[in-house]
């Protein structure tokens, strides 16, 4: 026997159909690199992606296809994450900040049909061009002939496909662990269930009194959930193309903002704002915010305390692209009231606690499930319905036979469930919210005359989480020192993947199978200081 109520997929239209109907006129507000403001609202982009649906069926395109972006957080680009799954495809979300061989492998791997843009990444996209093989249509977002045009020759009488609600919609690749990138491929379920529950009062905390600045972007880790859980809500979104923290302190104060997401070393730049408006005699509150949310990397406890003081609620999440991304999320605890600030701080600096609809573990170093006791620590394993099976593509998938992914994290689980992160296994360096690989870079200084051997690890900086630091091994005889080592790096790597330090060892350590062993490595060298 079945029940008998009705049957609805969960299909990620209905959430922009819902935004639309019901709060139609909420506000949609694009602050663009240029300093110019432009509003639309819910009605306005639902209006866009139905064009653009329209527009991409015209195309000839076919459920499934992937249409990707290259753009900063605005109010097209939302119109584009709905329009591009409105009409069957899959919005597949390219991080701008990654190197032009990997930007070429992840939009050939996911075969990308259509590539949507801002015209700031002309001179980009001009030198990709050439090596993608499957995209035919170029879109440029700011332009009128191009991204104008075409939903100028719409005329929006469009139905939105209908389908399973296991079907993808959207692709985020994570270049986060060793090898070429990888995508995860999210369905219209996941995104769903994950959506509904990011809006609860312990996750986001969304109402349509909501006015959220994302300075989470949009091209990483599918911007947090928050414009599908920001439409489910009908809050009023603020995007700003640039991140500066003046053009973003500007915007909190001036468009009433409420909710704020991001990493933490936006917020170190803001306070930096903050301290000068201070001292020049203007308004250096933070108008209406009350509600933070910092993930991505931990946040710090001077940032946590600032905030906090300042009457802004911090929550501290952690999560990954694989897991859609909300793992865990910190809210007040049910004794909140009776703790002094210091106590609620503590609460906030770890990672939180797991929402209705994931499980998490933790497994000791026996391979035993440890015991919530907030000491044991051990690999952060997760799973539910919104945290990754296979990633795409792949031929089989990356979670054991009871679904848990194992995340490459080291926790401890606390009595109360809370979640605190205490390592990382995997051997990556995250520095402003964006991944450095380690890897990637040992293969490249390796290169450099005079080094033998070189292991690269991410040590706490005060401004961008971490840094690289390169703890290098001469060749015998070898007369080269740290900037001779930087110069070769210089011509060879983005800028901000250049190693604080280099550093110069007799041996490093390394494990059975000749791995250099990076847990030794960073324990050998915990306290170097990196100047902010
Ligand atoms: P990404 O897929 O790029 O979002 O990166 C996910 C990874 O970022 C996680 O596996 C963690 O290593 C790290 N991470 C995310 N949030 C936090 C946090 N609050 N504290 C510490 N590390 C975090």
């Amino acid at each position: 026997m079945q029940g008998s109520m009705q049957d609805w997929d969960l299909r990620v239209t209905q959430l922009i159909d819902y935004a639309a109907r019901e709060h139609g006129t909420r506000e949609i507000v694009t602050r663009w690199a240029d300093g110019s403001i432009e509003r639309s609202n819910w009605a306005g982009v639902a209006d866009e992606a139905r064009k653009l649906s329209q527009a991409f069926n015209g195309f000839g395109l076919e459920k499934g296809d992937r249409i990707a972006t290259f753009a900063m957080n605005h109010h097209r680009h939302l119109a584009a994450w709905y329009g591009a799954i409105g009409f069957g495809g899959v919005i597949h979300t390219v991080n701008i900040r990654l190197f032009d061989e990997d930007l070429i492998y992840i939009m050939n791997h996911a075969e990308d049909k259509v590539l949507m843009y801002d015209a700031a990444f002309q001179p980009v996209i001009e030198r990709l061009k050439p090596h993608l093989k499957t995209v035919e249509h170029y879109i440029i977002f700011d332009d009128a002939e191009s991204y104008g045009a075409l939903i100028a020759a719409q005329d929006g009488h469009y139905e939105w496909a209908t389908g399973d609600e296991r079907d993808p919609c959207m692709l985020c690749y994570t270049s986060g662990t060793t090898g070429n990138p990888k995508g995860v491929l999210y369905q219209h379920r996941s995104t769903m269930l994950h959506a509904m529950a990011e809006i609860a009062p312990a996750i986001f905390d969304l109402s349509p009194q909501a006015a959220l600045l994302p300075i989470v972007p949009m091209f990483h880790a599918a911007s947090w959930g928050l414009p599908f859980a920001g439409a489910a809500a009908g809050v009023k979104f603020v995007f700003s193309a640039t991140n500066e923290a003046p053009i973003l302190h500007r915007l909190i104060l001036d468009e009433g903002i409420t909710h704020s997401a991001g990493v933490p070393t936006v917020w170190l730049s803001m306070f930096g704002h903050l301290d000068a408006e201070s001292a020049a005699g203007r308004d250096a509150s933070l108008g209406k915010l009350r509600l933070v949310t910092i993930g991505g990397s931990a946040a710090p406890r001077g940032m946590i305390e600032r905030l906090m003081k300042s009457g802004v609620r911090v929550s501290h999440a952690w999560g990954m692209t694989e897991t859609s991304p909300i793992g865990t999320m910190g809210a007040p605890t049910p004794n909140w009231d009776e703790l002094t600030l210091d106590e609620q701080i503590d609460v906030v600096c770890k990672q939180g606690r797991v929402p209705f609809g994931v499980e998490l573990r933790v497994i000791d170093k026996d391979g035993n499930v440890a015991p919530r006791d907030g000491v044991t620590s051990g690999a952060l394993q997760i799973r539910g319905p919104w945290v990754i099976k296979r990633y795409f593509k792949a031929d089989a998938d990356t979670v054991d036979a009871e679904q848990w992914f194992d995340t490459g994290d080291v926790s401890v689980l606390h009595p109360d469930g809370t979640m605190q992160i205490t390592d990382r296994v995997k051997d990556v360096i995250k520095s402003g919210g964006e991944w450095i690989s380690s890897v990637e870079l040992e293969n490249i200084a390796v290169g450099c005359p005079g080094i033998a051997e070189a292991g690269a690890i991410g040590i706490p900086h005060p401004k961008w989480d971490e840094r690289p630091v390169l703890i290098a091994v001469k060749k015998p005889g070898a007369d080269i020192d740290e900037a001779a080592v930087k110069a070769y790096l210089a011509e060879r790597i983005v800028k901000w993947w250049m190693p604080d330090r280099v550093l110069f060892v007799d041996e490093l350590p390394h494990t059975g199978t000749g791995k250099i062993q990076k847990v030794a490595l960073r324990q050998q060298f915990k306290d170097l200081v990196l100047e902010g």
